[in-house]
Formats: structure tokens, C-alpha cells, sequence
């Protein structure tokens, strides 16, 4: 038995035996090839460099349409790259002269090729070798028939263990598996990656950020990933599977009685409304988001049509998807929040393009990319304004730092309400408009920002991200992410009240207004309204029943007293269980 740890990021216990996602090394089988089948094994070279120049033709086509000419130009040159003469003439001659076989004889041209660009030692130098890196993996994924889509194919339920996945590869992990993903983990990912928040909406449990382990596994041993504790247990014995499968049944019973919650309204002991809104990323969660007793969609995150796909969505799939999230919610309320593309959340076929900023998630993304791409913005506007004219829809800008950025999304906005009216199409004119607030730029002008919009939406996952200058997706640095940073409790005070002197709603979107323990502390900010991952809701609003506003209150200035992070969650833990002291596991 192994127990290896990381970061919890989707509560629950699983067991089940292990699919291991080779890390990115391919295994090459033979290093060579009889001498009478040379000629077919150059044919065989020739067939993928083929296939893989299709590819990255059709990456150049969707990046130029997404992004525009300048991006899909990197393609071409990565195209050019693959059918250089004297590269693919070095693999031939291999093939031909030694006898290598074709996977074999890529490998050493194209490594050889990278090590030499490497070795000049500047960054330059180094991202083109990476693409030496990445030419090599697609041509093997071509000549070995087996790529990392073997996970499209599972007959039996699992538990994968990967390096890592992309928030692209995770919205897709059940989509073609009859829901067999029992659960995950990854050696690498961070507290509040889009990768833990997908977990956490397809409601499997996770653990990210174990580093190196893959290593103690061949596939198929009994596995337990304990999404409450951050911990993978690799071959129990039969005293781990007892007590696990006892707190299993621990955890349903209070599933239960949660259950029970769910039609009960979400006020306050002393009578105060809190609402409970849901965070989505597919529209088919919105139902399951009201199932569970939210009072409307707080967040939709739209990026996720791109990620889920590989194509770009066309103005109908925006309408339908987002038709859908209306008509699911049963009239209620509906943040449907414009892209929030880059970073970690890239399109699989732009993976490369993105992949080369020297700094994604301070780079070109989500609003910032919108604005220079203004038909891929404009397509999705016009579609959230026609499918607002059947039902509650507010729209939502994200990473909004300086207030020329915000108006000049409004003024985008107001030119594509133009243009459906010249259209004669039917659309809403008056659709509230907020901002996230997820920058710490933006929360100090909170005051200006909050004359200029409807709402805010403050998202502490980037927040803590940027305030604290702790990369959200890296688990090297996952202990110093910290929610109960009283810099962060500053600024979100700071927001609730320049919102309140406005008259303007607020609410907090972030992974932090999904734990419980929070709570109470930010009711006692003066918030009455959060959106949280769909299967917290119930908690919460056991949490939200068991509070008066006197006691969040008091809570929230004693929180404010303290000084370490450290010091603020363990008060925060310990008010919540003596508030809710079945409720936690
Ligand atoms: C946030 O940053 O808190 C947020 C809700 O947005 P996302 O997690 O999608 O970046
Ligand atoms: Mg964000």
C-alpha cells in the first residue's frame, strides 16, 4: 500500500482500479525494421508527416478565424518546420540507410535538432526547440496510433491518473464515457485551476498537485482517490478499504440530510435573505444547479464551449447553449459571462499558440483577447442578446483591469445592439451589465467601476492569484494561496462597501464562496449573495440557516482582526463547526 498526497479539489471517495495517462514520453517499440520493408516504412514516415501537416493545417484555419492572421501565421511556420527537405530527408536516410524504423529515426533527427537550439541557452532559442518537441509527439502519435484520445475508449469504469490534464481534456473526460471516470488525480495542478473547478462540475472526486508518482504505476491496481483529504491510496489493504468504505457511508447519510435542504428558503436564523446562486460550465448543469436549490445562475463560464469542442462554436451554438441555461433556469436569474479564453483554459487546437506567451495568465486573455478580436467577441454577444429576450440574462465582463477596457466592451456592446436592430432581430436592450472583479486594479477603483456598472462579481480565484502573485494552477506554491490572506479580506470589504455607497449588487464567484467556512465571514462583510459550485449549495445554505447577522458580523470583525492567514482559517473552521458540528466530515 502507497499513500501518496496533493490538493483536495472535488470532494468525495473513490476506489476503482487505475487508467494510467502516459505522461508525455512515448514508448517506441523497435528500433528497427527488416531491410526488404524500408520502402514501406518510408511510405509509412511519409503517410503521418501528411496527417500531422493536415492538423496543423486546420489549427492554422481555426486560429486565424478565432484570433486572427498573426496567430494562424505561427501554424504556417510550424507547417513549413515539418516539411523542411533536409529535416525529413536526415529521417529518410535513417530509415533507409540504418534500417531505423520511422519512430525510431524521428525521434533522434528531431531531438537532436531540439538539444542543439537548447544548448544555445536563450529563451528564444528554447521555445523553438519546443516545437522541434512537439513536432516529434504528433508524428509518434501518428506512426503509433495511440495518442492521449485512448481515454475516448473506456469500457469499464476507472480511476485516471495522469501528469496532467488540460481544462479542455477534462471537460471532455465523460463526455464519450458513459460517465466511467469514477474520479481523478494529477502530479501537477493548483488549488483553484479550471482543471479542480471541472472536477468539481462534473462532481467527480480529485486530488492535484501529488507530484511524481505515476512512476509506482502500471495500470489497473486498486486505487483510492479521497477528494476530502487530498490523498491517493495505491493497493489498499483491506483495513484502508473498510474504513473508507465506512466513511463513505458517513458522508451519504449527511448527502441525505443535506438533501432534505434543498426546497427549505435561504435566510438567516434572524430572517435575512442570503442567495444562493450557482457557478456553471456546461449549460446541461443548469437544471442540476436549480435541483440542488440554487436561486439562479451566478456564473456561466462560456469559455468552456470553446474547450469542450474542437471547432469554433458559430452564433447558433452560443444561442442554443445559452437558450438552454434560460429555459433550465426556470425564469431565474442568469450571469452569462463573456469569454474568459487563455491561461489555462486554451482551445486544444490553439494549445501551441497560447502555450507560447512568455506569460499566459498575465497575457493576451479573456477580455483582453476579446477586444482584439472583435468577431469573435461580437459573435458571442449578439448571441447572449438574442437568447436574453427569453429570460433573466445579465452579462458579465471578466478581468476587467482599467476602466477604458470597460467601456470599450460596452461600446462593443452598444455597436452589436445596433446591428441586430438594423437586423430586425429580437433581442434585449436592457440587460444589466457587471464586471468581475478579480484584479486588484479593478478593486481599488471599485468606487469609479461601481458608477459605470450594474453589478460586480468579485472572482477571489484570480484575485488571490494576482494580489497574492501566486500562480492558482501550481502546486509549488499551493500553500501560499491562501483565501484568508487579510489583504484579500481587505479588498473584498473594500468592494462590498464602495458596491453598497453605489447601490449596485455584489456577489463573490470565486472557489472561496463555495467553502462553508467562509461563510459566515463574508455574510458579516455585508454580502447576501454568493455563487458557488452547484454541490456545495445545500451546505451552504445549512450553513446560511444556522447564522444570524449579528453573529456573521462578529465573526467577520474578529476575522479582521487577526493577522496570518493561518490564524483567519482556523477561526473560520472552527465558528463553522460549532455552527454546523454534523455537518462536517
Ligand atoms: C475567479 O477568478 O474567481 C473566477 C470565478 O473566474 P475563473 O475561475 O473562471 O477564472
Ligand atoms: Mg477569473
Amino acid at each position: 500500500m502507497l499513500t501518496r498526497r496533493g490538493i483536495a479539489v472535488s470532494p468525495g471517495v473513490v476506489i476503482g482500479p487505475a487508467f494510467v495517462l502516459g505522461s508525455e514520453g512515448f514508448r517506441i517499440p523497435r528500433r528497427f525494421v527488416q531491410v526488404d520493408a524500408v520502402e514501406t516504412e518510408i511510405a509509412r514516415f511519409h503517410a503521418a508527416l501528411d496527417s500531422v501537416c493536415e492538423e496543423i493545417a486546420t489549427n492554422q484555419k481555426l486560429a486565424t478565424e478565432q484570433l486572427g492572421k498573426q496567430y494562424g501565421a505561427i501554424f504556417g511556420a510550424h507547417r513549413q518546420m515539418a516539411r523542411d527537405p533536409s529535416l525529413t530527408g536526415e529521417i529518410e536516410e535513417l530509415i533507409r540507410e540504418k534500417s531505423h524504423s520511422p519512430e525510431y529515426a524521428s525521434c533522434r533527427v528531431l531531438r537532436r535538432y531540439a538539444n542543439v537550439l537548447e544548448n544555445l541557452g536563450n529563451q528564444y532559442h528554447a521555445e523553438r526547440a519546443a516545437d522541434f518537441h512537439d513536432l516529434e509527439k504528433q508524428l509518434l502519435r501518428h506512426l503509433l496510433g495511440e495518442s492521449r484520445e485512448e481515454l475516448t475508449h473506456l469500457t469499464e469504469p476507472v480511476v485516471v491518473l495522469a501528469h496532467n490534464l488540460t481544462p479542455s481534456e477534462t471537460a471532455k473526460l465523460n463526455q464519450h464515457n458513459n460517465n466511467f471516470v469514477l474520479g481523478f488525480a494529477t502530479e501537477v495542478g493548483g488549488p483553484t485551476s479550471h482543471t479542480a473547478i471541472l472536477a468539481g462540475a462534473l462532481e467527480i472526486p480529485a486530488v492535484v498537485g501529488i507530484s511524481k508518482f505515476l512512476s509506482d504505476l502500471s495500470g489497473g491496481e486498486t486505487v483510492i482517490i479521497d477528494g476530502n483529504h487530498g490523498r491517493v491510496i495505491i493497493d489498499p489493504d483491506e483495513a484502508t478499504l473498510e474504513r473508507y468504505r465506512d466513511s463513505e457511508a458517513r458522508r451519504r447519510t449527511v448527502a441525505e440530510r443535506l438533501e432534505s435542504l434543498v426546497s427549505l428558503p435561504s435566510v438567516t436564523l434572524d430572517g435575512e435573505p442570503i442567495q444562493l446562486l450557482g457557478n456553471i460550465e456546461f449549460p446541461s448543469e443548469a437544471a442540476h444547479c436549480m435541483n440542488r436549490g440554487a436561486a439562479g445562475i451566478g456564473l456561466y463560464r462560456t469559455e468552456f464551449l470553446y474547450l469542450e469542442r474542437n471547432a469554433n462554436p458559430t452564433e447558433d451554438d452560443h444561442f442554443a447553449a445559452y437558450s438552454q441555461v434560460i429555459r433550465e433556469s426556470r425564469g431565474q436569474p442568469v450571469v452569462i459571462r463573456t469569454l474568459d479564453l487563455g491561461a489555462d483554459k486554451v482551445p486544444g487546437f490553439s494549445q501551441q499558440l497560447f502555450d507560447s506567451a512568455p506569460n499566459p495568465v498575465l497575457g493576451l486573455r479573456s477580455i483582453r483577447l476579446c477586444l482584439r478580436n472583435l468577431p469573435l467577441f461580437k459573435t458571442q454577444l449578439r448571441a447572449i442578446l438574442r437568447a436574453a429576450a427569453h429570460g433573466d440574462v445579465r452579462i458579465m465582463f471578466p478581468m476587467i483591469s482599467t476602466l477604458l477596457e470597460l467601456r470599450q466592451a460596452k461600446m462593443i456592446l452598444g455597436d452589436v445592439m445596433e446591428d441586430l436592430e438594423e437586423q430586425g432581430l429580437e433581442f434585449k436592450r436592457d440587460v444589466p451589465v457587471g464586471m468581475m472583479v478579480e484584479i486588484p486594479a479593478a478593486a481599488m477603483l471599485a468606487e469609479e467601476f461601481a458608477r459605470e456598472v450594474d453589478f460586480f462579481s468579485i472572482g477571489t480565484n484570480d484575485l488571490i492569484q494576482y494580489t497574492l502573485a501566486v500562480d492558482r494552477s501550481d502546486p509549488n506554491v499551493a500553500d501560499l494561496y491562501r483565501s484568508g490572506d487579510p489583504s484579500i479580506l481587505r479588498m473584498i470589504r473594500h468592494v462590498v462597501a464602495a458596491a453598497a455607497r453605489n447601490n449596485r449588487s455584489v456577489t463573490v464567484c470565486g472557489q472561496m464562496s463555495s467553502d462553508p467556512k467562509f461563510l459566515p465571514l463574508l455574510v458579516g462583510f455585508g454580502l447576501r449573495q454568493l455563487s458557488a459550485t452547484p454541490q456545495t449549495i445545500p451546505k451552504l445554505k445549512e450553513v446560511v440557516r444556522s447564522l444570524t447577522i449579528e453573529k456573521a458580523e462578529e465573526i467577520a470583525r474578529h476575522a479582521d482582526s487577526l493577522e496570518l492567514a493561518r490564524d483567519v482559517e482556523n477561526y473560520l473552521r472552527g465558528e463553522l463547526q460549532s455552527l454546523c458540528p454534523d455537518s462536517v466530515i
